[in-house]
């Protein structure tokens, strides 16, 4: 007996649309996703492959059940080619839809039994869901550790280059140590510190001193700012200590600081300022870019939303970290326009009255 690969593809939105809007909408919106789920099917599989809806469900399936030809590797398609394939399908039905499509696959043995088929269902559903957490996993994880690597790389390079003074030389290795030093926390951490990882304690036990973190974030993105001639610019005028793992808070400012500079004005300049504001500190990072769509201020720190006007490569993923670090530390972050005319992120983070003082 032949395993057989079985695509599976579910419509979570056609339930709520159902609930909401009545059966009519959620006919609609089914036989759209039918004709998605054929048109791209059609198009990735081969034709002796089977395609199987029932009306009213939220599922779409596929068996890949016709045999290679002569020639073709004479083998079940593999990890990539099932993955692939559902890739490409469940595209095409979202884009037809404008609805997330949950996906995953898995390998019967027989395909005579409804319940097999309906057990082999759930089986490769919940593969899908475990799939899709380790990339968010990874991602993450990528999405941290590139920074640090990026600044590494740029103070080095500066160095190789000469012509430095023994001070500013010094300061460079500097600030390229301690970013080797919080990347081996980070790769200690990764678990700990990973978005998945939602029961993992609060991060705001200790205490932090902002304005060496304001200094530290800034020395960080400094070659990222460089490589775009933009000047940043720090405005801390008191000293701020704020309960929060520094890592965590390092963190939080160098990927405001790091999409600032990604998204500002080539030439242009990007500002972090800190004042207080009650029980909180306030943190705001300014930019002259093209700032956020109104519409979409509160939408971009869900894991993997991009904004409509971003121009540059990105993953979705860093506004979702600060906006998991300000509340894990009993703090918020929220999105606006800036004075400079770009965008502005306005971090809050609890700070007790005693613990700020003014600069000398
Ligand atoms: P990424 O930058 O990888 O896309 P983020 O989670 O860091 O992911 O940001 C989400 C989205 O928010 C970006 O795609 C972009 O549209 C928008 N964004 C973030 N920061 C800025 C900024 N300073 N100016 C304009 N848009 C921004």
């Amino acid at each position: 007996m032949r395993s057989v690969p079985i695509l599976v593809l579910r419509l979570p939105e056609l339930e709520r649309i159902a609930w909401r809007q009545g059966k009519r909408a959620a006919q609609r919106l089914e036989r759209r996703a039918a004709r998605a789920f054929a048109q791209s099917a059609r198009q990735c599989l081969r034709s002796l492959d089977l395609l199987a809806h029932d009306p009213d469900s939220d599922v779409f399936v596929a068996a890949i059940v016709q045999t290679p030809r002569a020639g073709e590797a004479q083998r079940t398609p593999g990890l990539l080619d099932c993955r692939s394939a559902l890739e490409r399908i469940a595209a095409g039905m979202s884009v037809a839809t404008d609805a997330a499509i949950e996906s995953g696959w898995t390998v019967v043995e027989t395909l005579t039994k409804p319940a097999e088929l309906a057990a082999a269902i759930c089986v490769a559903l919940e593969r899908g869901q475990r799939e899709r957490e380790r990339y968010e996993f990874f991602a993450t994880v990528g999405h941290e550790l590139r920074t640090p690597l990026t600044s590494i790389r740029g103070y080095l390079e500066t160095l190789i280059d000469g012509g430095l003074d023994r001070r500013t030389a010094r300061r460079f290795l500097e600030t390229a140590r301690g970013e080797a030093l919080r990347l081996g926390r980070l790769v200690d951490n990764m678990f700990e510190f990973s978005l998945l990882d939602l029961s993992c304690a609060s991060l705001g036990t200790t205490l932090c001193d902002l304005s060496e973190t304001v200094d530290a974030a800034c020395n960080v993105v400094r070659p990222l700012a460089a490589a775009r001639a933009i000047t940043v610019k720090g405005n801390v005028t008191s000293r701020a200590l704020v309960k929060i793992d520094a890592d965590a808070c390092l963190q939080a400012l160098i990927n405001l600081l790091d999409n600032a500079i990604k998204y500002g004005r080539p030439g242009g300049c990007v500002e972090i300022t800190i004042s207080t504001e009650g029980s909180f500190v306030r943190v705001l990072v300014d930019d002259d870019g093209a700032g956020i769509e109104a519409a979409e201020r509160e939408k971009i720190f869900g894991l993997r939303v991009r904004g409509s006007r971003a121009r540059r490569p990105g993953t979705g993923i860093g506004l979702a970290i600060v906006k998991m670090i300000a509340e894990r530390a009993g703090g918020e972050v929220s999105a606006a326009d800036s004075p400079l005319g770009g965008a502005r992120f306005e971090l809050l983070l609890p700070v007790r009255a005693e613990f700020v003082s003014s600069a000398s």
